[in-house]
């Protein structure tokens, strides 16, 4: 078809022959028609201004969406500055009569059991007081998947290494300076659990001065990772003489003498204890052979 056969080339030629031919009207329509290159011009000038015109929106929604970020950094900082002091008023947040919630600054730690083990270190001497003649002796194992748990006499021995004897003792702990003199009279409650070798210290203790809940023990540490400790008598049990630490340490232990013996250990039942080591319990075919169980051990 002829109008195919059109563009730039094709314009040209024509114009060449209307110089030598008659003004043909038809031919001069289609010249109008097909001036592509206009046309692609007039398309590309108008794409151009479309574009512009994205450009020029584009940019007033940086502006906006800057100008918001900075309003909103603005707030964030506001608030935040109000946050710092918000909470140091803990009313609304806790009741002040409730003893389950504490309250205190980053670095504070609770522990799960209300009895917290006494650890020793380096630098400090400690005095403490051993409160009970009775000594509480659960015996401990250890697995690298499951930790440190308390022997239930069943599966734990047979498929670990014997257990070892914990001696654990309620004890009171002295606000002390750094050489295990005293600085107040406020006690602290707490658990002493000790190898065989410390307890035989401590027996030792005892004999020679006339029962162990009577006096007062200072406390040295030579090594924090094994807690390898030596006790000193250090006179009669101060804590005895203050009517107010009495009646604490009798009313704390009234509360939770049954969470004594975790300081030795968490306790675990022996099918949480197979679970752990990967055994589903739930499904034990009834005749099965306990021996293949243990095969490897
Ligand atoms: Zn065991």
């Amino acid at each position: 078809m002829a109008e195919k056969k059109k563009g730039k080339d094709a314009f040209d030629e024509e114009i060449e022959d209307l110089e030598f031919e008659d003004v043909d009207e038809e031919n001069i329509e289609s010249v109008d028609v097909v001036d592509e290159d206009e046309v692609e011009a007039d398309l590309e000038d108008e794409e151009l201004d479309v574009q512009e015109e994205f450009d020029i929106e584009d940019e007033k929604d940086q502006k906006q969406e800057q100008k918001e970020q900075e309003k909103s950094v603005q707030e964030v900082k506001k608030g935040s500055s109000k946050l710092d002091t918000f909470f140091d008023d803990v009313s609304g947040v806790v009741d002040e009569a409730d003893e389950s919630v504490v309250v205190g600054d980053t670095g504070t730690k609770v522990s799960k059991y209300p009895i917290e083990k006494m650890k020793f270190n380096k630098n400090n001497r400690e005095l403490i007081s051993i409160i009970t003649q009775k000594v509480f002796i659960p015996k401990r194992h250890f697995h690298e998947e499951v930790g440190s748990f308390r022997c239930f006499g069943g599966a734990c021995c047979e498929h670990l290494d014997l257990p070892d004897p914990r001696y654990v003792y309620p004890i009171v702990v002295y606000d002390t300076d750094k050489t295990g003199k005293p600085i107040s009279q406020d006690v602290e409650v707490k658990a002493l659990d000790v190898s065989g070798d410390k307890y035989d210290d401590i027996v030792t203790a005892g004999e020679l001065h006339g029962g162990i809940t009577t006096i007062d023990l200072l406390v040295t540490c030579k090594d924090e990772t094994y807690q390898d400790i030596s006790f000193q008598a250090a006179g009669d049990a101060r804590w005895k003489k203050s009517k107010n630490a009495v009646k604490y340490v009798v009313e704390f232990w009234e509360k939770n003498k049954s969470y004594l013996l975790n300081v030795a250990g968490r306790k675990i039942t022996e099918s949480e204890f197979l679970e752990s080591l990967g055994y589903d319990t739930g499904t034990i075919d009834e005749n099965i052979d306990m021996d293949d169980v243990f095969a490897d051990s």
